[in-house]
């Protein structure tokens, strides 16, 4: 393998990755993103085993478990308060594995921070618009019609909406609403679960603990509310008390959390597309991440789909005799995965989010009962945890030792216990 010039286009999980793993092979590695300084856009995100496989191969895990909140199990009630949806990450036998709710914020600085300490090169407000290709080799071609130097390969991590994809994304009719909040203590929510209440799958609201985005900050949650994308406006106008109200009637115990909104500027709303990439490898150019496919978050992968991309690049170019060789192992070892994922997101997604009655009314009465029974519970918590299709055994990835992040997880939640109780609230904008 002789050490290549490589464009990464895109500071999100996949760039960051890609930018940290092709750079330690020896590669020559220039990371593009459209901000001046590079931030992450958005609230929480979970992290699952196959996302920590790769961080833990870039000596990140422990580094992330610090910044975030050990998840045990997804549970959803419907209005009615049965149980309709309860997947637990011990049903796969595994001692003391577990999700990791997150800031994005945390993630994009763990991984952020190892980028600029291993003095990878970057170039901030580079806007990009295409890619141009001559004699092998592409340059990018940013907004304002200048040209970058060329690479031997650009990596397309821009995200679900990259230019450089020639699929438009398209939006789900619906998305979500996000806001950043302060774990509310003592009110009845448990910090180990991703919690969410249903009405039908017209409605549902959820909070996600996301741990502490340093270690002076008090605890957080990310906490969404579905709504049509179409509705959007009309929530807007209905204004916030309007909307506090659909919430109480929901899940009551949400109280403490709408106090901490007063803004609808505190909410950002997010829109969903499913969309993969026709062609995800061209000639010097391989789509990584959401450029490659993007997807509802209703099985929350995305972020760890991106990472395992990033791992199979690397991988892939350092175990090929050629670059497009090498890009051909990673594009194959993935595409499986991603196919499978896609899929069953999109089969999934209106289970939970529909405007329809039967979705859901399936959803409760027939897959609830019987994904409490063995080997259901185990294939749910497999498709949660993204390793439903045995994606890490192929890249020579493993499950981290959760047994040995243990002591981390752990000490973690007491620190945060005990400054949590010392500390006061601190007011965060809302990201
Ligand atoms: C509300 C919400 C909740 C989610 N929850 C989860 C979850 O629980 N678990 C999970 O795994 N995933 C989740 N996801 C999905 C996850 O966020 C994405 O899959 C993941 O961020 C994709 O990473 P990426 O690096 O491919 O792209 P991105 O994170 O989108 O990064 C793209 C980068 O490219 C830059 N960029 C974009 N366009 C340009 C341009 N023209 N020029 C220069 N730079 C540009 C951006 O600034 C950004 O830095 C969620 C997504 C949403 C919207």
């Amino acid at each position: 393998m002789k050490p290549y010039r490589i464009a990464i286009a895109g500071c999100g999980p996949a760039g960051l990755a890609a930018a940290l793993l092709l750079h330690r092979q020896g590669h020559d590695v220039t990371l593009f993103d459209r901000f001046e300084n590079p931030q992450p856009l958005g609230s929480g995100l979970m992290l699952q085993p196959t996302g920590l496989a790769v961080l833990d191969r870039l000596g990140l895990t422990e580094a992330a478990v610090r910044r975030g909140a050990p998840i045990r199990a997804l549970r959803g009630l419907n209005k009615h308060g049965r149980t309709v949806l309860d997947a637990r990450y011990a049903d796969l036998g595994r001692p003391g594995i577990f999700g990791l709710g997150i800031h994005r914020a945390s993630l994009f600085d763990v991984l952020h921070q190892e980028v600029t300490r291993a003095g990878i090169a970057f170039v901030g407000g580079a806007v990009i618009a295409a890619t141009a290709s001559a004699s092998g080799k592409r340059a990018i071609v940013f907004v304002d019609g200048s040209m970058s130097d060329p690479f031997d390969l650009v990596v397309d991590a821009l995200g679900a909406r990259s230019p450089l994809s020639k699929r438009a994304f398209s939006p789900l009719p619906f998305g979500a609403l996000w806001a950043t909040v302060q774990w509310p203590h003592n009110c009845g929510f448990d910090e180990q679960l991703l919690e969410q209440r249903y009405f039908k799958a017209e409605q549902m609201v959820g909070v996600l603990p996301t741990g502490r985005r340093d270690p002076e900050d008090n605890r957080e949650a990310s906490f969404f509310w579905s709504l049509r994308g179409d509705a959007y406006q009309d929530w807007r106008d209905g204004g916030l008390e309007a909307w506090k109200e659909q919430v109480r009637a929901l899940w009551p115990a949400c109280e403490p959390i709408l106090a901490q909104i007063s803004t609808p500027e505190q909410l950002v709303f997010a829109r969903y597309s499913h969309r993969t990439a026709r062609q995800p490898r061209e000639p010097a150019l391989i789509r990584i991440g959401d450029a490659w496919h993007s997807a509802s978050p209703q099985l929350g992968q995305g972020a760890n789909m991106a990472l395992l991309d990033a791992w199979a690049l690397a991988v892939g170019i350092e175990a090929a005799p050629s670059l497009a060789e090498g890009l051909r192992l990673a594009f194959g070892w993935r595409s499986g995965h991603v196919a499978l994922y896609q899929a069953l997101t999109a089969a999934f997604t209106p289970l939970y989010q529909s405007s329809a009655s039967f979705p859901a009314a399936i959803r409760d009465r027939v897959l609830a009962p019987v994904s409490r029974l063995w080997p259901v519970s185990k294939i749910q918590a497999l498709l949660v945890t993204g390793l439903f299709g045995a994606p890490l055994a192929e890249l020579g990835l493993a499950v981290p030792d959760y047994e040995a992040l243990a002591p981390t997880a752990s000490s973690t939640s007491a620190l945060a216990s005990g400054l949590s109780q010392s500390n006061p609230p601190t007011t965060r904008a809302t990201s």
